[in-house]
């Protein structure tokens, strides 16, 4: 069993400058903590070592896994992704269909290509260490890299934490890598009731003071590009979820759903005309294809987990699909609202299901989607805020415990489930006046002392819930 701690949120932090860009990355699955921020940390490795002139000096690198990155580890494709980082790969540029070959390359020769250029031993059995029964103190998802030089003395290493959504702090900085450290805003805000003060003072949406502090890190056609990046990878995953069958990699044998289901609600529409509730298999429909993409391991948006990465595309879709009165300016508003939202949870909480369990990415991604569909909807700031809440006030508690490690069951389902409450988050608030017994910041803060209370064994490490009370037969 883990000696992990019951570790609490230890990453928000109120005083921390959150761009849209930290809300959304356009990566790869199947997940943002385990996945995309351990590929960064090869990366990054990778940097440090040009920085002091030690690339050229490599002989062999050796990576250690800890905590919720040793559990569930293989299962996420966290040895694959710090191996690719290692390799010079990024999350952004990463072509996913690279990566079988890479590795059996690696495999074959027992080398890497350090930074993509220069070759070091690597043997995957010896060089990449799963610690399965020890946590570094500072975090649950920790890993240590350290390089050698050709004689086997150490030359460098450098312990990082993955602490959600991608995000990656170092032994060194102990900051993570936000965009907006010493970045002065307009409209600085660290909570709900800040940003409510603010939109009621200018008279302004939460998604317009998103764009007025945006400026302050660029010019509003690099955000408008950006956010419009975004919502095309978002559309273009459940395109390409929609059209592919089989079965998910890991060994579960998850039958992928959303290719069978797009054929039956597109091959007899006039049932939707009998049942009206044929709009939530659409809902439904949307989250699956993103989070089978994700599982697969394919280009997916970290929205702002990958695990909980069909949310906010399912809803914008639905929006899209079924709303009144949506448009391009009604598209990104959606999403610089969401990115508002979850900067909040970001700041005062966590995002990291290592630190506070499903309800701090299905939760959070469900909140960000319900106060941003009701922004588009019409509702007022005060409505939208009354959305977000009611988005989280019924996740709170909600463990994480994938099975087999692998972000499938229960995630892939889950993920409809957090839309469609989303959806109906949503219209709870526009038909009240935005008065609520529970504010937004009352339910961040509970979810975060939830996530506190929380045990280890629920929060990413496969070792309580459905993950020990379902049988998994590897094949
Ligand atoms: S249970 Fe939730 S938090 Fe855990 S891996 Fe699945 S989607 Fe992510």
């Amino acid at each position: 069993m883990t000696n992990a701690p019951a570790t609490g949120p230890t990453t928000g932090s109120q005083d921390v400058n959150l761009s849209v860009v930290d809300l959304y990355t356009i990566g790869i699955g199947p997940s943002s903590s385990h996945t995309v921020g351990p590929m960064r940390a090869g990366y990054r490795f990778c940097l440090e070592l040009e920085a002091r002139s030690l690339l050229a000096k490599t002989g062999s690198v050796v990576v250690d896994l800890y905590g919720s990155l040793a559990l569930t580890g293989k299962g996420h494709a966290t040895d694959t992704a710090v191996i690719m980082g290692l390799n010079g790969k990024r999350p952004r540029n990463i072509d996913p269909d690279d990566i079988k070959p890479t590795m059996a390359a690696i495999d074959e020769t027992h080398k890497l290509q350090l930074y993509g250029q220069y070759p070091v031993v690597f043997n995957r059995d010896t060089n990449l260490v799963f610690h399965f029964t020890e946590t570094l103190p500072q975090h649950p998802n920790g890993m240590r890299i350290t390089a050698f030089d050709n004689d086997g003395v150490k030359i460098h290493s450098q312990e990082y934490f993955s602490v959600g959504g991608g995000f990656i702090v170092s032994s060194d900085d102990h900051g993570a890598e936000y965009s907006g450290d010493n970045i002065t805003l307009p409209f600085p805000f660290s909570s709900a009731d800040e940003l409510m003060e603010i939109c009621k003072r200018e008279g302004l949406s939460i998604a317009e003071i998103m764009m007025a502090n945006e400026q302050s890190w660029r010019n509003p056609d690099e955000t408008i590009a950006f956010v419009d990046r975004v919502h095309e990878a978002m559309m273009n995953c459940i395109d390409r979820g929609c059209r592919t069958d089989g079965i998910l990699p890991g060994g579960l044998n998850v039958k992928r759903r959303a290719s069978k289901l797009y054929k039956e609600l597109t091959e007899k529409p006039e049932a939707g005309l009998r049942d009206p509730l044929t709009v939530i298999d659409w809902v439904n429909l949307y989250a699956l294809a993103v989070n089978e993409e994700n599982a697969a391991g394919s280009r997916v948006v970290t929205a702002p987990t990958n695990g909980a990465a069909g949310v906010i595309p399912a809803v914008l879709r639905y929006y899209e699909r079924f709303g009144a009165n949506a448009s391009q300016h009604n598209i990104r508003e959606f999403l610089l609202t969401a990115a508002a939202i979850g900067s909040i949870y970001k700041k005062r909480a966590s995002i990291s299901a290592a630190e506070v369990g499903c309800q701090g990415e299905v939760g959070v991604a469900c909140s960000m989607a319900a106060g941003a569909l009701c922004a588009v909807m019409g509702g007022t700031p005060e409505q939208v805020e009354n959305a977000a809440e009611i988005g989280m006030e019924h996740n709170l508690g909600l463990t994480c415990d994938p099975i087999g490690g692998l972000v499938q069951v229960p995630c892939i389902e889950r993920n409809t489930m957090g839309a469609v409450k989303a959806i109906n988050a949503a219209r709870l608030a526009l038909r009240g006046d935005g008065q609520h017994t529970v504010s937004l910041d009352k339910v961040i803060e509970t979810m975060r002392q939830t996530g506190l209370d929380m045990q280890s064994k629920y929060k990413e490490t496969s070792q309580g819930g459905l993950a020990v009370n379902v049988n998994v037969v590897e094949c």
